[in-house]
């Protein structure tokens, strides 16, 4: 089932801005509910803004070496992911078809981000540092994965108290507004450089495990990631954290959810053989 939208509601939001209301795909995993997006801020509009970020940072990291250095690592990624994107269609139909690209930063930092519209950038501190196996990229992959397909960032900049985020995006698409920054900058502020909610967060959380599980890949490898993360906190600890708070209950309820994907993980092993 597409992503549809249910109704256009004139809300009387801070900035005058309309709201469109979807629903979305909740699979096994039951994560349905309605979202609300400005209507001013169009997803089209955030796939092209984070499509100029994201070409402004491989440029860079091409630039500086710092891209795909190691092939071996880089395609293992690539795989990984290339499994999970196949998946997306359980929680949205289009997402199979975005223009998806996958690249390894070299970085220290433990991080690792999906922007709007699929573009992934997972950084080699985040692998190398916290030793992670198949199943946990598996596991950050389809958390990351997770947020672009339920479009948090276009979600938290339509909310009313960010409506001046939304009407900035807007004046960078119109080039008016404050110059110097550009449409890229604004949203790459608004999604990957800003913190989710909670309710986003356990969103993630329960659809990663399950888009993991769909790709044949251990969903309970989500709570021994969370639990690394955990021990590798503090000072100069994870930067991921930072946008991705680790609340207490967190683990308990990755706990809860990789069993309830168990079956999914049961039946796609058997085409993706170890
Ligand atoms: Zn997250």
């Amino acid at each position: 089932m597409k992503l549809r939208v249910m109704a256009l509601l004139c809300l009387a939001l801070a900035g005058g801005g309309c709201a469109s209301v979807q629903t979305t795909q909740g699979g096994v995993v039951g994560i349905e509910r309605q979202q609300s997006f400005s209507i001013l801020l169009s997803a089209e509009q955030m796939d092209q803004g984070a499509g100029q970020a994201y070409q402004k940072i491989i440029a860079e990291a091409r630039a500086k070496g710092t891209l795909d250095r190691d092939p071996a690592q880089t395609q293992r990624v690539q795989r990984i992911a290339a499994r999970i994107i196949q998946v997306t269609n359980a929680f949205r139909t289009d997402a199979p078809s975005w223009k998806w690209e996958v690249h390894v930063l070299t970085s220290d930092q433990i991080n690792a981000w999906c922007m709007p519209g699929g573009k992934i950038a997972l950084y080699s501190g985040i692998i190398e540092k916290l030793q992670l196996t198949d199943d946990e990229i598996a596991a950050i992959m389809g958390h990351e994965i997770a947020h672009a397909l339920r479009e948090h960032g276009r979600e938290r900049a339509s909310s009313a108290v960010n409506q001046a985020i939304a009407v900035r995006i807007i004046g960078g698409l119109l080039g008016v507004g404050d110059v110097g920054q550009t449409l890229a900058d604004k949203v790459l502020t608004a999604t990957i450089g800003s913190r989710n909610s909670r309710e986003q967060e356990t969103e993630s959380d329960r659809i990663g495990v399950e888009l993991a599980a769909r790709a044949g890949f251990h969903s309970r490898a989500a709570v021994q990631l969370w639990q690394k993360m955990a021990k590798a906190g503090g000072a100069g600890g994870p930067v991921w954290l930072s946008t991705h708070p680790a609340a207490e209950t967190r683990i308990r309820d990755l706990e809860a959810y990789s069993v309830k994907v168990m079956a999914l993980y049961e039946q796609a092993r058997g085409s993706h053989p170890r």
